[in-house]
């Protein structure tokens, strides 16, 4: 698709100018003095008094399909995403059945033809009896590989930290990625079996069922294997401080590690459970103002690369079950931008950083730069404009997720993404769809046959 994005002020990971902004056949063909003349046949974007900014591109939603429609899907997962601003996914395997063969893979990649408003890469998942599968899904395009090494949705077992060492290998040797949920399953058993025992039923109780340790002593390991192997690992949804320490000791030594966190984990801590209840039960849990604290030190200093949302529906009725059986996950396509826009204009970041975070960074670690993540000739046109001066207040109801259970709604915020835009197409404008479902399957060039 052609456009041309006039009049708004173009704001990259390192710079901010005055551009016109020309896309052809989807992909960036100039950048133009503003008010430079254009062809009169290129469809125009008006961004004046406008923000524009590479699309995010968020590498952890959980889209539901296949299995799990109930709860999402990738039509209204997808046009939450662009509604939201973000322009790119990567969709967890997590499912039912679960994305554990190269087969399963191919068959959701048929499946979602044309069922996308954005971009999006898929992920394979590695169980504790595939590990045959690893260079099959990765021949067949997976993004990245998943290790649930904590018990979450479905429920899914992992390797052992000993046959881990073979996991981490056999990537490594392929130059993919693993994401890595980091819990440690049998601190976890232990200690959530121990507090339900003596009749636990507060948030500090659920909290104690998940220690800290447990986080921490997961990403030890696996950090220890990433520098040992070289595999590329990537720890996802990182909450504690500890989990910070490591991660930024991790880089330090040299290993191939990134990681990201979640706006819940930035901008609640378990002080608001009180107010907002099971909504803000996510995995993992959302501790104190300490592990806050420290998770934006990481954010701001580049220990963690990258912001992602970690969407992850439920329907309401699951929700209000108690604390114990209310399934943890909330969704989170549509409030990253407008939460983080709103800090922005806080002064707690710059627009710049944001850039860096949510577009620039999940780019380059997910193997998608620089076809996306980079605003240079021949990219992919992806833009989400931005009104900083636009205030909201956040409803659940009016949002695109079957998920109706946001922890931030209510919220009102200052900044919003309104109009985004995947290779050239405007899809998404106001908080409504305007396009159609053409979002591309991603595959990392180098695992391309
Ligand atoms: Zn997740």
């Amino acid at each position: 698709m052609d456009l041309i994005i006039r009049g708004g002020t173009l704001v990259t990971a390192d710079s901010v100018m005055e551009a016109d902004i020309l896309i052809e056949d989807g992909q960036i063909a100039g950048l133009y003095k503003p008010g430079s003349p254009v062809d009169s046949s290129v469809p125009v974007l008006e961004a004046a008094g406008l923000h524009v900014i590479p699309g995010a591109i968020d590498v952890h939603v959980h889209f539901r399909e296949p299995g799990l429609e109930q709860k999402e899907d990738f039509l209204s997962g997808s046009g939450a995403a662009a509604v939201g601003g973000i322009t790119t996914v990567c969709d967890m395997p997590n499912t039912l059945p679960p994305i554990a063969t190269a087969d399963l893979l191919r068959t959701k990649v048929d499946k979602l033809q044309g069922r996308s408003y954005v971009d999006y890469g898929l992920y394979g998942v590695i169980l504790p009896d595939n590990l045959e599968q690893v260079d099959a899904m990765l021949n067949a395009g997976a993004v990245a590989l998943k290790i649930f090494a904590g018990p979450t949705t479905g429920n899914l077992g992992a390797p052992s930290w000993g046959a881990l060492v073979d996991v981490f290998q056999a990537v490594a040797k392929r130059g993919g990625i693993i994401a890595l949920h980091a819990e440690d399953r049998e601190t976890v058993e232990y200690w959530e079996q121990r507090v339900k025992g003596e009749g636990g039923s507060t948030y500090e109780d659920l909290l104690a069922s998940r220690p800290a340790f447990s986080e921490a002593s997961a990403i030890a390991q696996a950090t220890l294997l990433s520098a040992q192997t070289g595999c590329r690992l990537h720890v996802v949804h990182l909450n504690t401080k500890e989990g910070v320490d490591l991660i930024g000791f991790a880089k330090q030594q040299g290993a191939p590690v990134t990681t990201e966190t979640c706006p819940p984990y930035l901008l609640l801590t378990a002080a608001d459970y009180g107010r907002i209840g099971n909504r803000m039960k996510v995995l993992p849990y959302i501790r104190h103002q300490a592990d806050q604290e420290r998770l934006w030190g990481g954010l701001l200093d580049g220990t963690i690369d990258m912001l992602s949302t970690d969407h992850a529906p439920h329907l309401p009725e699951e929700k209000a079950r108690d604390i114990w059986s209310a399934p943890a996950g909330a969704p989170g396509v549509e409030t990253l931008l407008p939460l983080m826009l709103d800090q922005v204009n806080k002064g707690r970041l710059t627009l710049s950083e944001l850039v860096r975070m949510t577009s620039l960074r999940p780019a380059q670690a997910y193997g998608l730069y620089p076809r996306k993540g980079a605003v240079r000739m021949g990219s992919d046109g992806d833009f989400t404009l931005v009104d900083l001066k636009k205030r909201y207040t956040l409803r659940a109801e009016e949002m695109l997720s079957k998920a109706r259970q946001n922890p931030f709604d209510g919220v009102t915020v200052t900044g919003m993404p309104v109009a985004t835009v995947v290779r050239g197409q405007v899809v998404a404008r106001e908080g409504k769809i305007v396009g159609q479902p053409r979002g591309e399957w991603l595959r990392p060039p180098e695992f391309c046959a």
